[in-house]
């Protein structure tokens, strides 16, 4: 089985598990701490399209509320900028809990996460087979998997807009050098660890 098809069998059921509760206990020790001072949220450049706030999510994951965490958009429109994370009076590893609801979303298949989950592994694939991304093959890709024939028109013109521009690259997909393979395979074998 081949990467993409990999990328596919993961996200091919449709009735995703609920997260165990278990889960979610790393990450509320990771901000167990906060003082729900908002600091978090008035420092996030994407909390304008969030529909639970940063600091409303710690407080969820503060509370267990796993249902209305794993409904939330919030972490998965984290970009990893690491404001919160800086400005944090109490030093809490925001940035990493962020991630690490990412992945629990990612692993237990959630049906919301879908759509980023396989965007996100097509992006991957492109830098693990390039070293950066080719985004003509990364978006390629990500309509291969998301096996929607009229997905590619849907994008069509914000990527004439960008190719016009010069922003997107035009080389075809290809293999790629291989020569960051070894780099992804240890830190796959890391993970599942
Ligand atoms: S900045 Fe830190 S302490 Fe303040 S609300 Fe956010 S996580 Fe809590
Ligand atoms: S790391 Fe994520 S949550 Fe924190 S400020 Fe940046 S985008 Fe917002």
């Amino acid at each position: 089985m081949n990467r993409l098809e990999k990328i596919e069998s993961e996200q091919e059921s449709e009735t995703a598990p609920a997260p165990v509760i278990d889960s979610l206990a790393p990450i509320r020790d990771m901000v167990s701490a906060c003082i729900q001072c908002g600091t978090c949220t008035g420092s996030c450049p994407n909390a304008f399209a969030m529909d639970l706030t940063p600091r409303q999510l710690w407080y969820n994951v503060i509370r267990g509320e796993k249902e209305t965490i794993f409904h939330s958009k919030t972490f998965s429109l984290c970009s990893v900028c690491y404001y919160c994370t800086l400005r944090c009076p109490r030093g809490l590893p925001l940035t990493d809990a962020m991630s690490a609801l990412k992945q629990i979303a990612a692993k237990e298949n959630l049906a919301p996460y879908k759509k980023s989950v396989r965007f996100y592994k097509s992006f991957m694939e492109s830098v693990r087979r390039h070293g950066r991304v080719r985004e003509m093959e990364f978006m390629t890709l990500y309509f291969m998997v998301m096996k929607n024939p009229l997905l590619p028109f849907r994008f069509a013109p914000l990527g004439m807009k960008l190719m016009s521009k010069g922003k997107v690259s035009v080389e075809l997909p290809s293999k790629g050098s291989g020569t960051l393979e070894a780099i992804f395979r240890k830190v796959e074998e890391l993970e599942n660890s």
